[in-house]
């Protein structure tokens, strides 16, 4: 029996929450105003957590009319009492570690030791972080001649509508709402609908840590109802989205409809080079590492691995390795490292890939991990592929599963063609002790971040600027409270004016 259905969700919701009025709507549980609701499925299992209400676009609006009332209140905030409730949302949500950490990994299936250890440690961090920047906007003068006085001032844009992904539920939504509400706005966050519950907790404890009421909406759903209903909102001026590129293009194609602004989080199919005088060991802790974590279910994923020819055996030697360390089973036992992917739909999308790349020739690479999948769940081994062409659509398409395809390489240009021969440009790890290959690789390859000797070495103060079909803008950061205000320019004359007519 999974751990999961032992859970009480009252224990970690508060009541109404916990009995499916799941829309936090201007400070209160409500239902969907048709009450219909969904279930929320625990992925170790297949067993049904709770009941979920399905908002569609009457309820957006009753979100957004709330935010839109809150946003003049919070807005005119001295930036310190800002600060100081976000900084009591940090500590609460550390208080709340265990909880959050529970129902993130129920909801997805991540591991507790990730969900309650790094995940909310991030998540905390956020709201510290940005806490710290909130009453610290300025805008600036221009110096326009003697009698004329140029301002710039940033502002709020009012109401901000996020739509956050499955694959990390709570940091994903905290690294939306903490420079949302940094910069004075408002907000109305969409989850998804395969992970809702972490979002629920984050709105009972920004409540509980002084945010006004309505400042901080949640209105669970489907993507095509109460996603959609966002995007088109005539009162939302603002959108920011994390997810896949396919629904990222609907947004932006949506949004431009209206003139939104947008700022978009998007997929990803990242490259790995190994070159032949990297550390070895230490470059394939990193694929390992980049490729495995989370089930593959990350958008930096660096999956794409690309290996000097004179190392390929020596490096899957060390892979296997250390593969055979990696425990997968219960995602609640802390002494699991992968738990089962999220949903069933997309460990089919996931076969579905493989069973393409094995077609055409690509070939397994014999593993054993440590692997104890429960009845009913989304459990899927670790895959290292060779010989998979470049062509296949498993060496083009984001997997989101936990999937490695090594690629040998003859010389250095070969192996950076191949990391830019894609679609996507978000990120990019490189293994090398030359310093002036470090240097090439950085600027050669097409992409936000490039991480050399590491991956997904990250702090708060790192921006993540996907480029090309990998997103829009860039989250964390001083970066990303650029993407929640809006200039606003005025020109004062002290007299003397003088007109063309
Ligand atoms: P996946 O296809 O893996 O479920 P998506 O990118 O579609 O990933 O989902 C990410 C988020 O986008 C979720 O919150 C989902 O509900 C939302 N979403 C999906 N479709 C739309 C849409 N048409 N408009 C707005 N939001 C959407």
């Amino acid at each position: 029996m999974a751990i999961a259905e032992k859970i009480k969700l009252t224990d970690y919701l508060p009541s109404d929450c916990a009995a499916g009025k799941t829309l936090w709507i201007g400070g209160e549980w409500e239902s969907a105003a048709d009450a219909q609701t969904f279930a929320s499925i625990d992925p170790a299992s297949g067993h049904e957590l709770a009941q979920i209400a399905q908002g569609k676009a009457i309820d957006v609006d009753r979100a957004v009319q709330a935010a839109k009332v809150a946003a003049k209140t919070w807005a005119a905030m001295d930036g310190m009492a800002r600060a100081a409730i976000l900084r009591k949302a940090a500590e609460l949500i550390r208080e709340h570690r265990q909880a959050l950490g529970t129902l993130d990994s129920i909801d997805s299936g991540k591991t507790i030791s990730e969900t309650a250890g790094r995940n909310v440690d991030g998540t905390a961090g956020m709201f510290d972080f940005y806490a710290g920047i909130t009453d610290k906007i300025r805008g600036s003068v221009i110096d326009m001649g003697p009698k004329t006085t140029g301002l710039v001032e940033k502002e709020p844009y009012g109401v901000v509508g996020a739509i956050s992904p499955w694959n990390y539920p709570m940091s994903n939504a905290a690294t939306k709402i903490a420079p949302i509400l940094a910069c004075g706005n408002a907000l109305v966050l969409k989850p998804a609908e395969q992970t809702p519950l972490s979002a629920l907790l984050l709105a009972h404890i920004l409540d509980q840590a002084g945010l006004p009421k309505g400042v901080f909406n949640v209105v669970t759903g489907l993507g095509a109802e109460a996603g959609a209903a966002l995007v088109d909102h005539p009162g939302v001026p603002k959108l920011s989205f994390t997810g896949s590129t396919a629904t990222g293009r609907r947004i932006a194609a949506a949004a431009g409809q209206n003139l939104k602004s947008v700022t978009l989080e998007l997929g990803g199919k990242s490259p790995l080079i190994v070159f032949d005088d990297a550390d070895l060991d230490a470059a394939a802790s990193g694929a390992v590492t980049t490729v495995f974590m989370n089930q593959g279910q990350t958008c930096t994923s660096c999956a794409k691995v690309l290996v000097a020819r004179s190392l390929v055996g020596s490096f899957i030697s060390k892979c296997q390795e250390k593969v055979a360390a990696i425990k997968i089973g219960d995602p609640l036992d802390p002494a699991n490292d992968l738990g089962p992917i999220v949903s069933q739909v997309q460990l089919e999308r996931v076969k579905k890939l493989l069973a393409q790349g094995a077609a055409a020739g690509a070939k397994q690479v014999e593993l054993k991990a440590d692997y104890k999948p429960l009845d009913g769940g989304n459990f899927i081994a670790p895959v290292i592929l060779t010989d998979l062409d470049p062509t296949n659509p498993l060496a083009k398409e984001e997997i989101f599963g936990p999937v490695m395809a090594v690629y040998p390489f003859d010389t250095d240009d070969e192996a950076y063609a191949a990391a830019n021969d894609t679609q996507y440009g978000l990120a990019a790890s490189v293994w090398t002790n030359s310093l002036a290959r470090a240097e090439v690789a950085r600027r050669v390859i097409n992409a936000g971040i490039v991480w050399i000797n590491c991956v997904h070495t990250l702090s708060l103060n790192t921006p993540v600027p996907g480029r090309k079909a990998s997103g829009l803008g860039s989250e964390y950061g001083w970066e990303a409270m650029d993407n929640y205000m809006r200039l606003k320019t005025t020109v004062t004359m002290f007299g003397g004016y003088q007109g063309l007519f």
